[in-house]
């Protein structure tokens, strides 16, 4: 109760210390030169604003490359970008979940703030086992999903600067079909993994989604959250999971310490069968600029092509 209360007394401390600058209402002339000036949260949202806005959008993302979203905390200025923008666009389903009361009172306070995954329904969510009544947050490794998203965003676009909804409707369109693209690739890369090996062992659970869509069992090491470490037991569990279905493969993530699924590693090992590290993948937040990653679709490409590669194996 206290850790609650704390975090809400430093977002009403940081939105206090903001009150001063006024907001303007009145919809302003968009431009190329006076862009809406969107603040983000997640790097693939960043990149989906970019993309569905371009030329008219400034979008300034908060959290960076390889940046974990459960344990982020706003910062000072971060709250005053946000404060500063004309829309601010964050994933929502308690993925921020240490900026979930900033959101609620920057919305009270009129601020157009929008939660994207509020486009998916009822039954595009996956229940959490963890926590009864909540949702699994990591909806954009479901490629069909993420179009949803899109969606939304170029509807927030078009809402918000309604002079270039051609513009943006056109951006939309485009991006629909790399998508549609890139949603039949990965079944064809999927089915190329023997179907008793179809089993993705990673640090958390950001790809139960993934999992759903494609056809492939998921077990995560920490759970939907990556804010609770894994017990013994846990690890203890996955090691004889790993070892009695002779999976080949299992995969850390960029944003999460390895350390968890070394561990199984070596469980595994002492159990007598051999298992390799299939390399790192992307779960909560985009490559760093300059890599294959530095995309949401870029980003997809790479953990499908390890996925299959470490699971392919010997035949
Ligand atoms: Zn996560």
């Amino acid at each position: 109760m206290c850790r609650l209360f704390c975090v809400f007394s430093a977002a009403s401390l940081f939105l206090t210390s903001c009150q001063s600058s006024t907001r303007n209402d009145a919809p302003k002339t968009v431009d190329e030169a006076n862009p809406i000036q969107i603040v983000v949260t997640t790097s693939m949202i960043a990149d989906l604003a970019a993309v569905i806005g371009a030329p008219f959008v400034d979008v300034k993302g908060l959290m960076g490359p390889n940046v974990d979203p459960h344990l982020y905390k706003a910062s000072e200025g971060d709250v005053r970008l946000m404060t500063g923008a004309d829309l601010v666009l964050y994933s929502g389903l308690h993925l921020e979940g240490k900026m979930v009361d900033i959101f609620e009172q920057m919305e009270q306070r009129g601020q157009k703030v929008y939660a994207l995954t509020n486009a998916l329904a009822p039954e595009d969510l996956r229940e959490s086992a963890l926590f009864v009544g909540n949702h699994d947050p990591h909806v954009w490794f479901d490629v069909t999903l993420w179009a949803k998203v899109a969606k939304r965003v170029g509807e927030l676009l078009i809402e918000y600067d309604p002079s270039h909804a051609e513009q943006y409707t056109a951006n939309l369109e485009a991006y629909l079909l790399q998508l549609e693209e890139l949603n039949s690739w990965i079944y064809t890369e999927i089915e190329r993994i023997p179907e008793n090996r179809r089993v993705l062992v990673t640090s958390h659970d950001a790809f139960g989604y993934f999992g759903r869509r494609y056809g492939m069992e998921v077990r995560g090491l920490q759970g939907l959250s990556t804010a609770s470490e894994a017990g013994t037991a846990d690890v203890q569990n996955l090691a004889t999971f790993v070892a009695d279905r002779k999976i080949p493969s299992m995969f850390v993530e960029a944003s999460i310490s390895p350390r968890g699924i070394e561990a199984v590693l070596a469980a595994v090992r002492d159990r007598g069968f051999e298992v390799q590290i299939g390399g790192t993948l992307y779960g909560d937040a985009l490559g760093s600029p300059g890599t294959n990653a530095d995309s949401y679709l870029g980003m997809v490409r790479e953990n499908v092509r390890l996925i299959a590669d470490g699971l392919i194996g010997e035949q």
